[in-house]
């Protein structure tokens, strides 16, 4: 791991300032902010992230969970995933968020990460982890040996002939749902980005992941008033049972009257190369009857445009199903 100097900024206004001094706010960037540095000093010590400041984050006033006046939610960039999973509002409210998380790595990495963190975690790419090996991702222009490599895991909607990588997250596939709304401050002053339009598709440009600039800081995360008397359910398949990144994975928000859907959001994991909203399975769910027919046509629709690899073909069977297991369950529940 190479030296780097450990900075705790008074503020915000001196965070944003240093990280602006960055050339770019991704990959590369040789300053950067730190929440629960879960994901940032695991990539340092493989040699993947060299960053020369490491900005920490967490005396900023950023760690508070509030209603809104219109009864949603704001979430402070430095909350730790845990304490949002068990916030009473969460759980009564929002419980695909919370279900998402708690889904999520391990109790102790959990209780260390931070909100803002979770949305920029990195693939879990074996090619991006390893620095002996060529990766668009890591060093643009070098290649992308996952396509006809190591592929099982990695992604069949979004993807691009310069990156297949998949968003790992779980968080983000229930705030893809939710139509949560991420708060950013920067040199410039504050901005509100839909939670949909935060992260990039990989195109040519897969080291660029998301629509920050340097000097970028996530400071909140909003959710919209909850859908009334909406069902809500995250379903994870994996290859074991805890502590494992999602094959595929569904967050699924419907509300059902007199047995027709009216309201329906869905959101993949495991399977884009960024958070997977679904508005062609929202599309074939809205004004249906709420049935086993109607959940696998959703299916269908979600994976319609999916292309799959040498050894991943089999997740577009398996996430047709785990999406429609998470309608049939919502939806009896
Ligand atoms: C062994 C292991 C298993 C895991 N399993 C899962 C899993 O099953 N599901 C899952 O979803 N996740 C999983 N994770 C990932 C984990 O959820 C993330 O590492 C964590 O959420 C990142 O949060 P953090 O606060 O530690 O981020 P950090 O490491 O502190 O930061 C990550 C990135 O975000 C940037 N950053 C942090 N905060 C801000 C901010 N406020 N504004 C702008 N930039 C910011 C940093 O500069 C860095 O680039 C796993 C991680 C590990 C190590
Ligand atoms: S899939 Fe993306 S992250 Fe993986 S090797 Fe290819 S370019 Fe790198």
């Amino acid at each position: 791991m190479q030296t780097f100097k450990f900075i705790r900024p008074a503020d915000s206004a001196a965070a944003i300032a240093a990280a602006a001094q960055s050339k770019t706010a991704q990959q590369g960037a040789d300053v950067r902010f730190m929440g629960g540095g879960t994901t940032l000093i695991d990539l340092m010590k493989l040699n993947v992230e060299t960053p020369t400041r490491v900005l920490d984050i967490n005396r900023l006033p950023l760690d508070k969970i509030e209603d809104t006046p219109d009864h949603g939610l704001r979430i402070g960039a430095t909350v730790r995933n845990s304490d949002l999973a068990y916030h009473p509002r969460v759980q009564r409210d929002y419980s695909v968020l919370s279900q998402a998380i708690l889904q999520g790595a391990s109790a102790q990495i959990r209780n260390m990460a931070t909100v803002g963190g979770n949305l920029l975690q990195r693939t879990r790419c074996v090619y991006f982890r390893d620095t002996a090996m060529p990766c668009n991702k890591r060093e643009p222009g070098t290649g992308c040996p996952a396509i006809t490599g190591s592929n099982r895991t990695l992604a069949i909607l979004g993807t691009s002939e310069h990156c297949i990588a998949t968003n790992p997250s779980d968080m983000c596939i229930a705030l893809a749902a939710l139509e949560a709304t991420v708060q950013i401050q920067g040199t410039k002053g504050p901005r509100v980005i839909a939670f949909g339009d935060f992260h990039l598709l990989p195109g040519s440009t897969p080291q660029r992941e998301t629509v920050l600039e340097p000097g970028d800081l996530i400071t909140h995360i909003t959710l919209p008033p909850p859908a009334s008397g909406s069902k809500q359910l995250y379903l994870k398949l994996r290859d074991r049972a805890s502590y494992e990144f999602a094959l595929a994975s569904a967050a699924v928000v419907l509300t059902i009257t007199n047995g027709k859907i009216t309201r329906a959001r869905i959101a993949l994991g495991g399977v884009g190369t960024k958070p997977w909203r679904s508005p062609e399975a929202e599309a074939a769910l809205s004004g249906k009857a709420a049935n086993d027919v109607t959940f696998r046509q959703a299916a269908e629709a979600a994976l319609r445009g999916a292309k799959p690899q040498s050894e991943n073909g089999f997740k577009i069977e398996l996430a047709k199903r785990c999406l429609t297991h998470a309608l049939c369950t919502a939806a009896a529940s």
